[in-house]
């Protein structure tokens, strides 16, 4: 990876995520922890990982082309 500032996996930051922004986060190797240059949110690979799943459980449907009314 470019300078190694990237994480193994790139995630992208929860809270541009909820303000409809998709913002990569880079990682911090010291702190093992990913931060996001934009809004400064910092949280480790967990935290990232339930805040995804929390966006994830709220846009479900989002896929989904409602035919049906
Ligand atoms: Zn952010």
């Amino acid at each position: 990876m470019a300078q190694g500032r990237k994480g193994k996996l790139n995630y992208r930051c929860p809270r541009c995520l909820m303000r409809e922004i998709d913002m990569d986060m880079l990682y911090d190797k010291d702190a093992d922890e990913y931060y996001c240059l934009r809004c400064s949110f910092v949280g480790n690979e967990k935290e990232v990982q339930r805040l995804n799943a929390q966006f994830r459980e709220k846009y479900l449907a989002r896929m989904v082309r409602i035919t049906d009314f």
